[in-house]
């Protein structure tokens, strides 16, 4: 697919007529365009001294985290206190889903709270768009079960357009546990949409049922995978989300799914290498591959998270402060 053509801006054409990011399935090639675009602004704020910006003054955002994380809700509310909004963190340990309490209780409860913005992580898939329908602010999904992570495959994509200067026919390897993964889901979605050549490298185990519905080709050995690759994606070995088992051991995962020097060797000279976080070092990935300055982005895939998740606080928050264009 040549995205170049369409992920241009159309004339005329509302650049983002979302009412929410519960998901990067749904969106055009030129508005995930427009949120990158945004987002490029902030990635030159966030480098200067002062970055503060407060053009959601006055806002409440209350990000409402269901499981655990530490780069996402951090991103987050540095993302939120840089734009001037006054940031409320709920944490699952401490609320009263511990307690029983049902999901609409809960979007009725934040709700109530009159916040402007809720940020939404939960470990059911469609939980956030559950909620999205139940509040009467934006909702943005930072996170739901295996569904999807918009805002990481918007920071991804953004890494590799900064470091390839495009996205368009660039072969990406998105490689190890896809099917446990939101953060595959939403970068075969954003990267296709986009004109990549996207294909999954995994083991036969943690191959997605309707991969190939998802109109990338599908790779069972890691070396096949690899070849010519200008990105790889690694993903981590996600223990948490398997019952049972899936892979034999850690360490023979990673003598057939870790990403080294050897193996990289196979994909393009200058193939960048990229992993969400956070690492099972050692396994998914060596530290040798992950800390090397010359192939690794994944400092800047952290970086670049906060540019792009207040770039979508403000354009999520655009009709709310009555933004010429966006009532
Ligand atoms: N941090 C990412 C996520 O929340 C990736 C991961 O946990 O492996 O999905």
């Amino acid at each position: 697919m040549n995205a170049s053509a369409h992920s241009h801006w159309p004339y005329g054409v509302h650049p983002f007529p979302h009412r929410h990011l519960t998901g990067i399935a749904g969106l055009k090639a030129h508005e995930i365009t427009f949120l990158l675009d945004e987002a490029e602004h902030w990635v030159a704020i966030n480098r200067a001294q002062t970055k503060h910006d407060n053009r959601l003054a006055s806002l409440t955002q209350i990000n409402a985290f269901f499981e655990n994380s530490t780069r996402t809700l951090l991103s987050f509310e540095i993302a939120g206190k840089r734009l001037g909004a006054d940031v409320v963190n709920m944490m699952v340990a401490q609320s009263s889903v511990k307690k029983g309490e049902t999901l609409i209780d809960t979007a009725v409860t934040l709700n109530a709270m009159r916040a402007d913005v809720i940020v939404i992580r939960h470990d059911a898939s469609g939980a956030v768009g559950l909620i999205a329908d139940k509040v009467d602010c934006p909702v943005l999904n930072a996170g739901d079960g295996r569904h999807e992570h918009p805002t990481q495959a918007l920071l991804d994509a953004l890494t590799i357009r900064r470091r390839k200067g495009g996205i368009a026919g660039l072969k990406v390897a998105i490689c190890g546990d896809v099917l446990h993964s939101r953060v595959a889901r939403s970068n075969i979605i954003c990267l296709g949409t986009l004109g990549a050549e996207v294909r999954v490298v995994a083991p036969p185990t943690l191959v997605p049922p309707a991969i190939d519905r998802m109109g990338v080709a599908c790779f069972t050995d890691l070396d096949a995978g690899l070849e010519g690759a200008d990105v790889v994606m690694m993903l981590r070995l996600q223990r948490e989300r398997m019952a049972g088992g899936f892979v034999p051991s850690e360490r023979e995962y990673h003598a057939f799914w870790g990403l080294t020097h050897e193996r990289l060797a196979r994909a393009q000279p200058d193939a960048l290498v990229m992993h969400p976080g956070p690492m099972n070092r050692g396994v998914e990935i060596t530290s040798a591959v992950a800390d090397d300055i010359d192939r690794s982005a994944i400092t800047e895939q952290v970086e670049v998270g906060v540019a792009v998740r207040m770039a979508c606080l403000d354009v999520l928050t655009r009709a709310r402060r009555g933004v010429e264009g966006w009532a």
